[in-house]
């Protein structure tokens, strides 16, 4: 029972691991390709209203989650666990992005410090970019170091030294890039 158990949590954990790496390249080659970007672009544009095109993204990953559940409870505690990591990473997703760095919660919190501050400003690099290309920062959990994006992004020339820093702590929870 108690290995059992240790089994299932395992395959949680390493469910949100791959969930990670599986988003980031969702989010770098389809939701930034060609394909993809029609749905994504709303999140990098001041929308009206609470909702964007992009949330419909969570709904189709949702809906996959939900029927896994309905699956592995037919057919095995495994597929049951990978259901659960999924969700698990939906939900850490929403804390992360939604919340932390989009403020789409009904109050205010930005960390101050440690990976949680990383996590913010690497993804508010992620959206310093006008457009889909040169972007950087594709993860929504990991957080590459702060130096190495506005490095990447100052070798991408679209950008100046200035408004790269700018980006990091003007932006805010906004969606669009800060502009001059
Ligand atoms: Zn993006
Ligand atoms: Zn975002």
């Amino acid at each position: 029972m108690l290995f059992e158990i240790f089994l299932y949590a395992l395959i949680v954990i390493a469910t949100v691991a791959a969930m990670e790496a599986f988003a980031w390249a969702m989010h770098k080659f389809v939701m930034h390709g060609r394909s993809g970007w029609g749905w994504h672009k709303s999140h990098h544009e001041e929308t009206e209203g609470f909702f964007e095109k992009n949330d419909l993204y969570a709904v189709v990953f949702s809906l996959m989650a939900v029927a896994l559940f309905f699956v592995g409870q037919a057919l095995s505690p495994v597929l049951l666990a990978i259901a659960w990591g999924i969700t698990l990473y939906g939900l850490l997703y929403f804390v992360a992005h939604d919340g932390l760095v989009h403020q789409r919660w009904p109050f205010r919190y930005v960390p101050h410090r440690g990976y949680a501050k990383r996590l913010v400003q690497a993804h508010r690099l992620h959206h310093a970019v006008e457009g889909r290309d040169h972007c950087v920062s594709f993860g929504f959990l990991y957080a590459p170091p702060i130096d190495k994006l506005k490095a990447e992004l100052r070798a991408s020339g679209v950008l100046d030294r200035e408004r790269i820093d700018r980006s990091v702590t003007a932006q805010g929870s906004a969606h669009a890039p800060v502009r001059n």
